[in-house]
């Protein structure tokens, strides 16, 4: 499945919640959920009961869009976290946590995930001294991630490093926000993650 261009709030707006797709946007007035919280097109307004399948698939759809992530990769995860000892959903959150350019937008080197995956596809990264440009590449703990040298003095970089120097980082990464650097200094764990997700019902439905 084609990876999705159109309106990106639309997307929030059929989830009924902030999926932080724009950057700075997200956390001002103009943010679409603000101020039309329901679902898009000409029934949006129309209240509908969804069946069993329909609660998990909307769940399921919701983390694929709060992480950028397709269909095929999505099921790839959730068979990693079903090998995974512990609670396959608490593994599956934990394994997209994990990813690059959600790394590197926690840490506050993006202003949002899509623009993380965008600056991590253009080389502007490395884990552990080494250039990484694939958004899906996992972390472990131990790795750090630093913001390349040369890219250091790009003014998009620095403006973003301007903007996102409040943003409260998450307690498994330690960054040094000057230094341009992080480290992963443990896995996170289910409370580390802010989307509000029911991931029991995405369990279940690859249970079926
Ligand atoms: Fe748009 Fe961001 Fe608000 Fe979502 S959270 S509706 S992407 S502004």
């Amino acid at each position: 499945m084609a990876r999705y261009t159109g309106a990106v709030c639309r997307l929030c707006r059929r989830e009924g919640q902030k999926l932080f797709l724009k950057g700075e946007r997200c956390y001002s007035d103009k943010c679409a959920i603000n101020r039309r919280k329901y679902a898009p097109g000409m029934h949006g307004q129309s209240r509908k009961k969804l069946s069993e399948y329909g609660l998990q698939l909307r769940e399921k759809q919701k983390a694929k869009r709060y992480y950028g992530v397709l269909e095929s990769q999505f099921a790839k995860y959730f068979e990693m976290a079903e090998k995974k000892q512990g609670i396959t959903g608490d593994n599956l959150l934990s394994i997209l946590e994990s990813r690059l350019d959600n790394v590197v937008y926690r840490m506050g080197f993006g202003m949002s995930r899509p623009e993380a995956r965008q600056l991590v596809m253009h080389g502007h990264f490395e884990v552990n001294g080494k250039k990484v440009d694939i958004p899906s590449y996992l972390v472990s703990v131990g790795d750090v991630i630093s913001i390349r040298e040369k890219s250091r003095s790009s003014e998009k970089i620095k403006a973003i490093l301007e903007a996102t120097s409040g943003r409260i980082v998450p307690k498994w990464l330690d960054v040094n926000h000057d230094a341009a650097e992080g480290k992963v200094i443990a896995a996170p764990q289910r409370d580390d993650v802010d989307l509000e997700l029911e991931e029991h019902l995405i369990v279940e439905l690859y249970s079926k």
